[in-house]
């Protein structure tokens, strides 16, 4: 099957629906995310802040680009000029870093705040209870640079559907919950991201507004 075939299969199986896809082009090279371009898809997600910064001067500023992989603070500087939506944001210091960023150059960044949903330790991410305290606490109520738009999540590493829908599942309350606090300044708080190449469609069941698909459009990575 060919990249633009891919896209195409999995435009139709999102329709009718608003969720948005984006094409995760990590160590894919220049050409097959130009051949997607061409498909049509706009949307595309990097996990590599160096990758990233690449892939956007080779490539056409047409691009919305999500940064979707774990991001320091000292390279926040290098794409808040151009990044579409920041899904992985995973603490406090990081949203403030980004903001002050933001202010340096008049922009309001959009980001998610990525959720630990996973059993696996290994997964970043906010717990409920943080973010309940950032929440409560109006902690995020002077970032007036960053626009934070919904959660992002990632579900076990498992075959076992049942365990990734109850992630899912629990992602989607909490989101649910946490938008009591959303206002029309800096919370916007209605998008989620969730589902992979092999669990977005259960992702789209459970209520994700935004699936990251990288293999199921451009095969297996290197
Ligand atoms: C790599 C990656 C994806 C895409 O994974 P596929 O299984 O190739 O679809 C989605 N989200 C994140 C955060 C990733 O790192």
């Amino acid at each position: 099957m060919s990249i633009a075939n891919n896209i195409a299969r999995l435009k139709s199986e999102l329709s009718p629906g608003n969720v948005c896809l984006v094409a995760v082009s990590k160590k894919q090279p220049i050409e097959k995310i130009q051949e997607a371009l061409n498909a049509g898809q706009i949307d595309f997600g990097e996990n590599y802040v160096q990758e990233l910064l690449v892939k956007n001067d080779l490539l056409p500023h047409k691009i919305k680009w999500h940064m979707i992989g774990h991001l320091q603070t000292n390279k926040v500087k290098f794409i808040v000029p151009f990044v579409h939506l920041i899904q992985s944001v995973d603490s406090l210091k990081l949203l403030k870093e980004i903001n002050k960023e933001g202010k340096k150059i008049n922009k309001v960044i959009n980001c998610l705040l990525q959720v630990h949903i996973a059993q696996e330790e290994t997964k970043t991410g906010f717990e409920a209870t943080e973010l309940l305290k950032l929440f409560e606490e109006n902690l995020l109520s002077s970032l007036s640079n960053i626009k934070i738009l919904g959660f992002m999540g990632m579900a076990s590493f498992t075959s076992d559907d049942q365990i990734i829908r109850e992630e899912f599942k629990y992602l989607k309350n909490l989101q649910s919950q946490l938008l009591t606090f959303a206002n029309d300044r800096n919370l916007i708080l209605d998008q989620l991201s969730m589902g992979m190449s092999s669990d977005w469609k259960l992702a789209v069941e459970c209520g994700s507004t935004i699936i990251r698909v990288g293999s199921s459009i451009f095969g297996e990575r290197k």
